[in-house]
């Protein structure tokens, strides 16, 4: 029988499963996440990534020591998922590497003693470090291996505590090291309880205790409770409590900025995690809850994506804008672990149609189509473009974090939990789980959704135990049925899980969903978008059908069913879905002729301008013809 510890190991770090147990996709998005593990994660040139840590350096507070963490996160539950020697490999040699730049101290980055756990990132990338000796850790099946990490982790987080715990040698508060208010790193406090749950050594809980004080309690800290409670827009967090001068350079920025949504998101996320581990943090469940339930109103727009130079901004309302550094793609993947952790912690639908939405569109958009790149930016009209280079370093942020993204919809896919199968997403793939009995059940999937509204789920179960099985509704879907076997399981609600009751699963039964689709107009100061369920819709220039930016006539409601799409055929693999749409195009209506409708093609948001080639050019929001009389 597992201890408690582990299980509540494998509820903390659901990624760390074994392959019999994992989604394998198929399809197109089977396709590309295999072509993304094989082109970005197996073929990244991981000395490059651990050689940053080799000596203390002139790192100009940079962040060269967050790309490793990330690297692993991703590359041990992938190197699982196509068991890959070569990726394995690198895994191997790259831990080595790391515990073997470790300081007699404790410490592993490339700071020098004077510049370290001070402004800059070098606590932030300590963070980076500890998941990353973890997910090695919980994925080794040596011993001796998973004990070597995980001493190394209890190490650097035992220099960090000795530097800047309550009692900590630099006599600094954590709040005012790293940026945005101590946001980088304060976020610290995830990896934090990761360690305390595998060693229960008090000491972290100590430490994690201390970082949601200054995280929560301090005038010029985060703050992350009583902004959240007091429902304050983040945009607006910036400078309350400080005694700076208010500018909007980086300096002040870095010092009293509140604004910036990975941080934030990632303390959170670390709230969360402690609030699983000590009773009575209601308020800090609270503040989360409502923090993302205030991200979805005010900021997410129509492709799950958020903000502008990496901050919030009230963007939801502003998403027809040609914002700068639009929607950037660390906040798109972290936008989609907070809501993974929410859905986990809530059970609450509402935060895998989020999933969704964000993974289908802004994550999707911003992976290069032969699944080599993330871009940094993914404008919702524009070109799509490579990310920048960080730190000398020929990497960016948003290309370390991208994989760690796909990891968030894989792993929600499919869950088996307390004796319930829940089916979250829709594709067709293989499902497999296990449960409490010790029994494996497997489903196969065969779907094209989101390009159509049909699902089909084949028993591959069979002498398990009886199990009930639920099925996600997404909240945009008006009307849904589901089938057994051929009878009507009955009707279901969008937003809800439909469950179809207890039963002992055999093989060949078949359930059948069938959702409606339908294409929907959005209305943003006189702009309109179109979604196909959870699809966002495109113009791109490359289907040669007149000005992509003409004006549509005003015929459209906000939330109103369009009828006049219809899908078509794609004719190559350079589009996921095509539609043929037939609008009231341009503002000539005085022409008889210019009173005719016009015939246009439009694409899924993520196809739109995937050559990543600047004379491509789409849009997704279009100018309503104006009119002040009528
Ligand atoms: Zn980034």
């Amino acid at each position: 029988m597992k201890s408690v510890a582990t299980v509540t190991f494998f509820l903390s770090l659901p990624f760390i499963v074994e392959a019999s147990e994992m989604v394998k996709l198929k399809g197109y998005l089977g396709e590309r996440l295999d072509a993304m593990i094989e082109k970005s994660v197996v073929r990244t040139d991981v000395d490059y990534l651990t050689v940053q840590f080799s000596a203390d350096a002139d790192t100009r507070q940079w962040w060269q020591t967050e790309f490793w963490g990330k690297w692993m996160h991703s590359s041990v539950p992938y190197a699982s998922y196509v068991r890959s020697p070569r990726l394995n490999a690198s895994i191997e040699r790259s831990v080595s590497d790391i515990i073997s730049y470790q300081r007699p101290s404790g410490y592993i980055g490339n700071y020098k003693d004077e510049a370290r756990c001070d402004r800059g990132w070098d606590v932030w990338g300590m963070k980076y470090t500890m998941m990353g000796l973890m997910f090695y850790s919980d994925g080794a099946k040596d011993p001796e291996k998973k004990e070597k990490a995980l001493d190394a982790c209890c190490k650097l987080c035992d220099y960090v505590i000795g530097e800047l715990g309550p009692n900590g040698r630099r006599k600094r508060n954590i709040w005012h090291t790293g940026s945005w208010s101590g946001m980088a790193s304060c976020s610290i406090l995830e990896p934090v309880v990761w360690l305390y749950r595998r060693t229960k050594e008090q000491k972290y809980l100590s430490f994690a205790s201390y970082l949601v004080k200054c995280m929560t309690e301090e005038p010029d800290g985060p703050r992350l409770v009583d902004l959240a409670l007091k429902k304050i827009p983040f945009a607006k967090r910036t400078g309350i409590g400080h005694n700076f001068t208010p500018g909007k350079d980086w300096d002040y920025l870095g010092k009293c900025g509140r604004a910036k949504a990975y941080e934030m998101m990632s303390c959170y996320q670390g709230l969360l995690e402690y609030a699983e581990e000590v009773k009575g943090c209601d308020n800090l469940r609270e503040a989360a809850l409502l923090t993302a339930k205030a991200i979805v109103k005010d900021e997410i727009n129509l492709a799950g994506g958020a903000t502008s130079l990496e901050q919030w901004h009230e963007g939801a309302k502003k998403q027809h804008l040609p914002y700068k550094h639009q929607q950037e793609t660390c906040v798109t993947t972290t936008w989609m672990r907070f809501c993974q952790k929410l859905l986990e912690v809530t059970d609450d639908p509402q935060w895998a149609d989020q999933i969704e939405r964000s993974f289908y569109n802004a994550y999707l958009a911003s992976l290069e189509a032969d699944g080599s790149e993330f871009a940094a930016y993914t404008p919702l009209t524009g070109s799509r473009y490579h990310g920048h280079h960080h730190c000398r370093m020929h990497a960016s942020c948003c290309d370390a974090n991208g994989p760690r993204g796909f990891l968030c919809f894989l792993y929600d896919f499919f869950r088996v939990k307390n004796d319930v199968a829940t089916f979250n997403f829709y594709s067709s793939a293989l499902a497999k789980g296990k449960l409490s009995n010790g029994k494996n059940v497997s489903f196969e999937m065969y779907s094209l959704y989101p390009r159509n509204g049909y699902v089909r789920i084949v028993s591959r179960t069979a002498l398990a135990g009886s199990f009930p099985m639920r099925l996600r509704i997404p909240a945009w879907c008006n009307s849904a049925t589901v089938k057994l076997n051929g009878v009507s399981a009955g009707a279901a609600k969008g937003g809800t899980y439909f469950t179809i009751p207890s039963r002992e699963w055999t093989h060949g039964d078949v359930v059948e969903i069938k959702f409606s689709m339908e294409v929907v107009s959005h209305i943003v100061d006189k702009h309109v978008a179109f979604t196909y369920g959870p699809i966002l819709l495109a113009r791109d220039s490359r289907f040669g059908d007149g000005d992509i930016a003409e004006v549509m006539r005003c015929e459209f409601e906000d939330k109103g069913i369009v009828k006049s799409f219809t899908p078509v055929r794609t004719t190559g693999d350079d589009f996921w879905m095509l539609f043929s749409a037939v609008l009231p195009l341009g503002s000539h209506d005085e022409n008889p002729e210019g009173q005719l409708p016009t015939a246009v093609t439009f694409c899924d948001y993520a196809s739109a301008g995937n050559t990543w080639n600047r004379k491509d050019y789409y849009r997704t929001w279009f100018p309503l013809e104006q009119n002040d009389l009528f």
